[in-house]
């Protein structure tokens, strides 16, 4: 892979001048709380004496998606953030307000990922987004973006990018998940705004909200000891090291429940289904009514739907193939 060199002498991110061989912790200050008690984001930035790129490491977009902040956290505590080469910078909680409360969205209720680039003059997720693309994104070669399934849905470890792009399918290759699935860009999203901007963004899914699984954060940390490595960042000691050729997944599809009721599942997560193969049950409480759920497509299970309760229609199983 080639090594971007974008890395100026001077780099002054959010105001500091960064230094080589320097650690900072800086602040992304966009708004206070309603009681004006003043919320800072922080931004980690450590920067090597030696130049070389510069890899942005972020969760927290959506403040219920605590895996991807534990891995970031923990990039951070076990000092893998520290290069030999250019420049990390690491940001664990971006919608610190959505983290305060322990939701997906902003206190008005919008979703940050769906308001890039943003506006200086627009909503509060509006200004979130335009000071990060201010002020962060366009010192970033690389990014990785951690995030988990929404509610109850525990997305099996996989990388999404578009499948067109060779270097983004490379980068994804790197990190090595289990599944990289292809998935076209969706407007507003913080992913289509760096992508216009040629930077190169990796999204990691992995586990469910408001949950902290070691399994997902061992993927999470590997995966990114796996891109920085590969850039000539830095060279890592592996807890575990994951000996394994990545599934390319380029069609999914939600299988969907027939009914209202109970939902039974009879498969794990990231396994190999066959088309017409029983997936699990959903029933009435009642002992009377038992559906039978079959998978209409030969593939992997990507994502399960781990609410006990779901409606007619709810999506329940995704099914990713080759
Ligand atoms: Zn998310």
């Amino acid at each position: 892979m080639s090594i971007a060199k974008k890395q100026a002498a001077s780099l002054i991110i959010l105001g500091e001048e960064i230094r080589p061989g320097k650690s900072y912790q800086l602040n992304l200050d966009v708004a206070k709380l309603h009681t004006r008690t003043p919320i800072l984001v922080p931004v980690i930035v450590n920067r090597a004496k030696e130049d070389g790129p510069t890899v942005l490491l972020m969760a927290g977009i959506h403040g219920d998606e605590i895996n991807g902040i534990e891995i970031v956290r923990r990039f951070i505590y076990k000092k893998l953030n520290i290069p030999t080469k250019g420049t990390i910078i690491c940001l664990p909680v971006f919608n610190i307000f959505g983290f305060l409360n322990v939701r997906r969205e902003l206190p008005d209720g919008r979703d940050l990922n769906r308001s890039f680039p943003g506006s200086s003059k627009g909503s509060l997720a509006a200004q979130f987004a335009y000071h990060f693309m201010k002020e962060i994104a366009p010192h970033c070669d690389y990014i990785i973006d951690f995030h988990t399934g929404a509610s109850q849905r525990n997305n099996f470890p996989q990388i999404r990018c578009v499948f067109s792009d060779e270097t983004s399918k490379e980068l994804a290759k790197v990190f090595n998940p289990p599944f990289i699935l292809h998935s076209n860009l969706i407007a507003k999203t913080l992913r289509e705004s760096v992508s216009k901007k040629q930077n190169k963004i990796l999204l990691f899914e992995g586990g469910k909200s408001n949950d902290i699984e070691e399994n997902i954060i061992e993927e999470g940390l590997n995966g990114a000891k796996n891109i920085i490595s590969s850039l000539g960042m830095r060279n890592y000691k592996y807890d575990i090291s994951k000996d394994r050729t990545p599934i390319l997944l380029s069609k999914s599809k939600w299988l969907r429940s027939p009914i209202s009721g109970m939902f039974h599942i009879f498969i794990n997560n990231g396994v190999h289904v066959q088309k017409g193969q029983l997936i699990g049950h959903v029933t009435d409480p009642f002992g009377k009514a038992e559906r039978k759920v079959i998978s209409n497509l030969s593939g992997y299970i990507i994502c399960v739907n781990e609410s006990p309760v779901v409606y007619k229609g709810d999506a329940i199983v995704h099914i990713g193939n080759e």
